[in-house]
């Protein structure tokens, strides 16, 4: 975690949100899902509860402009007039983003972005770091040797651990060879209850997504499969990440500008991927470092704030988002 993760987390609840708000520059915030109640947080950990974000969405409208994406060039052009602007996302393309979440963002008009993994709106098949929890915290108890593992993985009592392991790394492989290590995951018994039972990480269809579209969501591309874009990946891959979920998001919905990588932090971005994702003709894309939007130097790095499940002092955290910056341009001159 970050330092300014760790602070947020730590110091920052405790700091009323009008004493730092002269501090505030323009940003952008994201979410997964809302889910009315959480029946596994080992699984579920993408999705805020209801009650919670609805507090976060109100304080949101109470104490900065949400703008809708298509005003980010007058922001980036002129950040010091538009330092309460805040843009609202959401990544993955969950189904309950139109079930729970559109209606509260609806009402209180707040205006958002959907970044969607479009294979999984194709097919409906769940994100894998999903179903990597679902199988290091759920499959029987045993030794387990899953291909382009480097050591069995033996699953007992406290499966945390394990699970964290997996999921790491896993995102340090290619991507076809991880899909295949969570395709054989998916075969070691039968998934079907517990996908019914945790209902919350199903996707949009398309049809849903037209939907939200009406709504006026704006919708972008969040990579076709829902793997890091880093140094791990073949250029092939790359150029297909970026390009193809741009193609199936103007098929299926409209115009497509805006591009979010998944992870999308340190490590889950290599200087090919964003080179691919301004070849694929988006207009700017979104990182998972934290800071404002006025201290980018690269379009298709721009920084963006995760927002925790449960974030009362969210006002705080938005104006205090400049310490990332720092960090954030170290990073963006080393993809350079
Ligand atoms: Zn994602």
């Amino acid at each position: 975690m970050s330092r300014f993760g760790q602070f947020a987390r730590g110091v920052g609840r405790h700091i009323p949100a009008g004493a730092v708000r002269p501090l505030g520059r323009p940003a952008a915030v994201f979410f997964h899902g809302v889910e009315p109640a959480t029946l596994d947080p080992n699984v579920q950990n993408n999705h805020h509860e209801t009650a919670d974000f609805i507090a976060i969405a109100r304080r949101l409208k109470r104490d900065f402009d949400v703008l809708p994406l298509a005003a980010i060039d007058d922001v980036l052009k002129a950040p010091e007039r538009h330092r309460r602007a805040v843009f609202l996302m959401s990544d993955d393309g969950y189904a309950n983003t139109l079930t729970v979440a559109a209606d509260i963002l609806n009402e209180m008009r707040l205006p958002w972005t959907l970044f969607v993994s479009t294979h999984h709106i194709d097919t409906g098949e769940r994100n894998p770091i999903f179903l990597i929890r679902l199988f290091v915290h759920h499959a029987p108890a045993g030794t387990y040797t899953a291909p382009h593992f480097p050591q069995s993985l033996t699953l007992g009592a406290d499966r945390e651990i394990a699970a964290e392991a997996a999921v790491w790394h896993l995102r340090e492989m290619d991507m076809v060879k991880a899909q295949e290590t969570v395709d054989w995951m998916t075969r070691q018994f039968d998934l079907k209850p517990l996908l019914e039972r945790f209902a919350s990480d199903a996707f949009l269809t398309w049809d849903q997504v037209r939907a939200l579209k009406a709504r006026g969501v704006e919708i972008g591309a969040h990579a076709h499969r829902h793997w890091p874009m880093n140094e791990h990946q073949s250029g092939a891959t790359l150029l297909m990440q970026a390009a193809r979920p741009k193609q199936r998001v103007e098929a299926e919905v409209g115009p497509c500008r805006f591009f979010s990588y998944p992870f999308g932090n340190k490590g889950d971005i290599s200087r090919a991927a964003w080179h691919a994702v301004r070849d694929a003709g988006y207009d700017c894309a979104f990182t998972t470092l934290s800071g404002t939007l006025d201290a980018c130097t690269n379009r298709f790095l721009l920084p963006r704030y995760g927002i925790e499940p449960r974030t009362p002092h969210i006002s705080t955290l938005v104006s205090l988002l400049r310490a990332g910056n720092p960090r954030l341009r170290r990073w963006q001159s080393e993809l350079a």
